[in-house]
C-alpha cells in the first residue's frame, strides 16, 4: 500500500488526478533527487549514496553510476542527451551518444561554481542551472572545498559559444536557488529558493545584449518545509517539490501569486519530479523512494 495522493482542491482542476494507484518503483535510498526521463527511462540520483539510478518497466532499478560525483539534478536536451548538475565537479556534465560525460560549464570568469543543483535546457538549447552552496556545505553531498564565486545565481550556458553568463547578477541575492522551470513559451523563469521558502518569476527577455532576466515577482510562499525541485506542465501550472509533497500552482499571473490548485501527498519530504514525455504520469523522488503517479489530463 503506497501511501500516496493527490488532493485536488480548486472544483475545475479534478482533471488531473489520473486512474489507477501510484506505485512505488525504488526504495533503499538515501536522498534521491534530480528525476528526468530518457524515453521510457526514468534516470535520478541518490545524491547522498553518491550514485546515479535508472528505472524502467522491463528491467526494474539498476544502478548506472558509482560513485557519482554526487551528481544532483538531470534533464535531457533536444538531441536527447542527459545533462546532470555535478555537486562534486563543480559543473554542469554532458552525457554523449558513446557514453563519455563531457563538461559543459565549470567556471564563471574564472571561478569555480558552488554547486550546481538543478537545470533546465530552453529551446535555443542553452543550459540554466542554480548554484547553491550545498555541494560545499553538506560533507555527504559533495566533496567541500572553498567557495569562490560571492553569491548564489543563476546561469546561462550559451549554446553557440559555451560562454557563462550570470543571470542573477543585478537582482536582489538569492539564499537558496534550487529548483528551475520555465513557462510553456519560455517567457517566465521560475526559480525556488529553499532557505528563503519561496518560488519566484522572472520575465525573460530576448535583447540586443542577448538574454536579460527582468521583472522578478514572488509566485509562492511554501507551508511547509523548503521548496526544491520544479516542473511546468503544458498548461503552464508549476508543480513544486517540497516537505509535504508536491504542491500544484496555478499559472502565475505577471506579478500575482499562484493560487494552490492542489498537493500531492507523500509520506516523506519529496525533492523533485519529473513528468513521462507524454504527461501521463509523474515520477517523485521522495527521501528514500521513488513513486510513479499517473496522471489525468495536465496539458489543459
Ligand atoms: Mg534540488
Amino acid at each position: 500500500m503506497v501511501r500516496v495522493t493527490l488532493k485536488i482542491v480548486d472544483a475545475a482542476s479534478r482533471h488531473l488526478i489520473g486512474e489507477g494507484e501510484p506505485e512505488r518503483i525504488a526504495r533503499h535510498g538515501d536522498w534521491f533527487e534530480g528525476p528526468a526521463w530518457v524515453g521510457s527511462t526514468l534516470v535520478w540520483s541518490d545524491v547522498v549514496g553518491n550514485r546515479v539510478l535508472a528505472w524502467d518497466r522491463a528491467r526494474g532499478v539498476r544502478t548506472v553510476i558509482e560513485p557519482s560525483a554526487f551528481q544532483n539534478g538531470h534533464t535531457v536536451d533536444r538531441q536527447g542527451r542527459l545533462l546532470a548538475a555535478s555537486h562534486g565537479e563543480r559543473a554542469i556534465i554532458r552525457r554523449e551518444q558513446d557514453g563519455r560525460w563531457w563538461i559543459v560549464a565549470d567556471l564563471f570568469e574564472g571561478q569555480r561554481f558552488n554547486s550546481p543543483n538543478d537545470l533546465v535546457t530552453s529551446q535555443d538549447g542553452a543550459v540554466w542551472f542554480t548554484d547553491p552552496l550545498y555541494g560545499l556545505t553538506k560533507p555527504d553531498e559533495g566533496f567541500g572545498g572553498e567557495r569562490e564565486i560571492s553569491g548564489q545565481h543563476v546561469y546561462r550556458v550559451d549554446p553557440f559559444d559555451q560562454s557563462v553568463r550570470c543571470m542573477t547578477s543585478r537582482q536582489p541575492p538569492m539564499d537558496g536557488p534550487n529548483g528551475i522551470a520555465f513557462s510553456p513559451d519560455e517567457s517566465v523563469l521560475y526559480v525556488s529558493d529553499s532557505e528563503r521558502g519561496i518560488v519566484q518569476a522572472f520575465l525573460v527577455r530576448y535583447g540586443l545584449d542577448g538574454v536579460e532576466l527582468s521583472l522578478r515577482w514572488l509566485v509562492h510562499e511554501v507551508s511547509e518545509g523548503a521548496p526544491d525541485g520544479l516542473r511546468v506542465d503544458p498548461a503552464g501550472r508549476i508543480w513544486v517539490a517540497g516537505g509535504r509533497g508536491v504542491e500544484i500552482l496555478s499559472p502565475p499571473v505577471v506579478g500575482q501569486r499562484s493560487a494552490v490548485l492542489g498537493t500531492i501527498f507523500t509520506p516523506k519530504t519529496t525533492s523533485n519530479l519529473a513528468f513521462t514525455p507524454d504527461f501521463s504520469a509523474l515520477a517523485l523522488t521522495s527521501t528514500d523512494k521513488v513513486f510513479l503517479m499517473p496522471l489525468g489530463d495536465v496539458t489543459r
